[in-house]
């Protein structure tokens, strides 16, 4: 579904991605592990065309996202991305902040995009909270109206960035059970994350990125028991 090859972006002088090739099937999820300015984030940046890359080539489903002409935004709609941070309309409802993005994003119909915002907040565990505004929710109550509100327009690849990594710990499992819930259901999945468990338990490769390349990857079997990476090794140390 997502193929890059030869992906480089450098800021100036400053080379962060130094040839990035990687390829994503439909319906697998790949967690994205690294050190902190390992590239990560720019790489997700880059498959969404949040920035530019500087060389190398990205295909979602056959379409070729770095051409120049490319419609950003009907690309966009096919890829969803999650941040760390919410992103919400303080002054809206939960089921108003999904239902804008699918009124501006998919032009929908005041009625459809409101039965759809509900339905994909029951999707995420949230019925019966549709009304609230994003204060009188919990940080993981937060990030699951942010996970609705992207799964609301059905992309075909979701990206996320650190998405449990503002939250205290006790709200992080919540999150990461509606990230496995949209895995099993097939979606495909990017995600960058320091929770190792879940890359362990739900991802079905797992690769890891140090100083803009990849540098290692294979199924949690491999990065976890088999490989004898060193910089992979010093990495995961780090977890203990
Ligand atoms: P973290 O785990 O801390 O989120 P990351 O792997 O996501 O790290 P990136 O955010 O992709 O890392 O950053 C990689 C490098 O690129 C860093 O050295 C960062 O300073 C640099 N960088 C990122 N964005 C820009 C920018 N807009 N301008 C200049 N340098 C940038
Ligand atoms: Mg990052």
């Amino acid at each position: 579904l997502l193929e890059i090859r030869g992906l480089h972006k450098s800021f100036g002088k400053t080379a962060v991605l130094k040839g990035i090739d990687l390829s994503v099937r439909r319906g697998e999820l790949v967690a994205l592990i690294g050190p902190s300015g390992s590239g990560k984030s720019t790489l997700l940046r880059c498959i969404n065309r949040l920035e530019e890359p500087t060389q190398g080539a990205i295909f979602l489903d056959g379409a070729d996202v770095t051409a120049a002409r490319r419609d950003l935004n009907g690309m966009r709609r096919q890829i969803g991305m999650v941040f760390q941070a919410f992103n919400l309309y303080p002054h809206l409802s939960a089921e108003a902040n999904v239902a804008l993005a699918l009124r501006k994003v998919l032009k929908l119909p005041r009625g459809e995009a409101a039965r759809r915002a509900r339905a994909a907040l029951d999707q995420v565990g949230l019925e019966g909270r549709y009304c609230a505004r994003p204060m009188q929710l919990s940080g993981g109550q937060q990030q699951r109206v942010g996970i609705a509100r992207s799964m609301a327009l059905e992309p075909k690849l979701f990206l996320f960035d650190e998405p449990t990594s503002a939250l205290d710990p006790e709200l992080v499992a919540e999150v990461l059970s509606v990230m496995r819930k949209l895995s099993d259901d097939g979606k495909t999945m990017v995600v960058v994350t320091h929770e190792m468990a879940f890359a362990r338990d739900v991802a079905d490769r797992i690769v890891f990125m140090d100083q803009g390349r990849i540098v290692d990857q294979g199924p949690p079997d491999h990065i976890f028991r088999d490989s004898t990476n060193p910089r992979l090794a010093d990495f995961l140390r780090s977890f203990r």
